[in-house]
């Protein structure tokens, strides 16, 4: 029977099927991290257990890492004792942690992918919801709770509800000036936040297959917020070529036995889908989040909908966003004054993006009134873009440079909005609070779009600025 990528991989997982229904899933990889680990190891202490398989186990630190001055220890008091306890928690146990000295850190959905532990045909979970990006290798990644990451720790399996598939086939060709985030918010904003809900996401089609792996991340990080809580590309040749000679991934006559299970485990031609969804790439704009989640967005020269445009049922939650927001139906996206500019967060800080978001600053400059950063996904983008000169554009234009993490996509670190003001986003998130002032807003887009809000100072169709 022709079967589909999540099938195969969940199959060759399976331990057993629960008296539940739910499935017993080994977890070939464990990624983990200084903020969703420190109970479930005392968790484990006091139960006298100990981790099973810590060569499957990866750590690294990301979400309190300060970016302006990363010395330790930390002038954030807390921040260094949580790096701290994962230090320690990960001597005892015998896993490896990629630090701050390392050389090698970032955000952990960042640093799995560039040092070739994210495998075609795995099983990866970690404690973050955006495990789901590792999904663009053709992995079945998906994030886990704090107790999970305890049951994976203790046995390295996961008890699961089964998932169906839905395909999303993107027809077409992207714009100019229209990157994977606006594909993933548009498939957001057509199938809603709870869309997904059950469901893991296969993405396809031609737009997709021209995607580079950077791309794919982008398009995969996203899943889990249009409630599914994976999302996948079968793997093909552009995968193969991202990870060959990559640290952790298999070298000579390996690499190539690798790349051909790695091949075996796509979709098969002809399997069952449990839904099928069509989007024309063509037909998509630079989009940016105008409400307080990820599906509410519009086309960058679109106006803002109305109470009246929606459904009675989604009426409430649409003044609310508006009234948060301090917007009003009818209003034109373009032109909307920014405070902050981000180019950040595991959805939007390699280095392509890095790159793109430099072509539109080069020679010119960030607008007096905003405050502008750029924070590199790991210590090895940052290390590549120095290489490229890109440091030297971003702080000429008025950029900040900053050290990798996560900074202010969840601002759980010094980098934060301040009462009101509004910040132009790469990251994934746009919940009430989510960048570190409860009345703080956050409008998402592509790092491209980003960069010319910065530029601008407001929001702006980076069509008309470079492209
Ligand atoms: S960048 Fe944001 S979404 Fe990604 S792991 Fe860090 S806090 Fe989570």
């Amino acid at each position: 029977m022709p079967s589909t990528l999540l099938n195969k991989v969940w199959n060759a997982h399976t331990v057993r099927t629960l008296p539940t229904g739910q499935t017993q899933l080994f977890v070939g990889l464990h990624l983990i991290h200084e903020v969703t680990t420190p109970q479930a190891f005392d968790m484990l202490r006091a139960r006298g257990w100990r981790v099973r398989f810590p060569s499957r186990t990866i750590a690294t630190v990301d979400h309190i890492v300060p970016t302006r001055d990363q010395r330790r220890p930390f002038s954030d008091v807390m921040a260094e004792e949580m790096l701290a306890a994962l230090e320690r928690n990960c001597r005892e146990a015998g896993i490896r942690l990629f630090d701050i000295n390392s050389g090698s850190q970032g955000i952990v959905h960042v640093i799995g992918p560039e040092l070739g532990l994210t495998q075609p045909g795995m099983t990866i979970a970690c404690g973050d919801s955006h495990t789901s990006t590792h999904g663009a290798f053709g992995a079945v990644a998906f994030g886990i709770g704090t107790s999970q990451v305890r049951d994976v720790l203790a046995s390295q399996c996961l008890a699961m509800e089964p998932l169906k598939v839905r395909r999303i086939e993107v027809d077409g060709r992207l714009s100019r000036g229209v990157y994977a985030k606006d594909v993933i918010l548009e498939i957001i904003r057509r199938l809603g936040v709870n869309g997904g809900v059950g469901f893991a996401y296969e993405y396809g089609g031609p737009a997709v297959d021209a995607m580079t792996m950077d791309e794919r991340m982008t398009m995969c990080n996203m899943s889990i917020e249009g409630g599914a809580r994976v999302g996948y590309v079968n793997p093909d040749e552009t995968t193969i070529e991202y990870l060959r000679g990559r640290t952790f991934v298999p070298a000579g006559d390996a690499f190539e036995r690798a790349a051909e299970w790695w091949k075996s485990m796509r979709s098969d031609p002809g399997a069952a889908y449990d839904d099928e969804v069509r989007i024309d790439a063509g037909a998509i704009a630079p989009t940016v989040t105008w409400g307080i989640n990820p599906g509410q967005s519009v086309y960058v020269d679109e106006r803002l909908p109305k109470p009246t445009d929606v459904p009675p049922g989604e009426r409430a939650s649409l003044a609310e966003a508006l009234e948060f927001m301090g917007f009003h139906g009818g209003d034109p996206i373009s032109g909307t004054r920014i405070d902050v500019a981000f180019v950040g967060s595991c959805t939007n800080a390699r280095l392509s993006d890095l790159r793109e978001a430099a072509r539109i600053v080069r020679g010119r400059h960030v607008a007096p009134h905003v405050r502008a950063l750029v924070v590199p996904g790991s210590q090895s983008i940052r290390a590549a873009a120095e290489r490229e000169g890109l440091d030297r554009i971003f702080a000429e234009a008025g950029f900040d440079w900053r050290g990798a993490g996560c900074s202010m996509c969840l601002a759980m670190n010094q980098d934060r909005l301040e009462g009101r003001e509004i910040c132009a986003s790469s990251s994934n998130r746009n919940f009430k609070g989510r960048q570190g002032s409860p009345t703080g807003r956050t409008l998402l887009m592509s790092p491209a779009m980003v960069a010319a809000a910065a530029l601008a100072g407001e929001v702006v169709d980076v069509r008309n600025v470079a492209v």
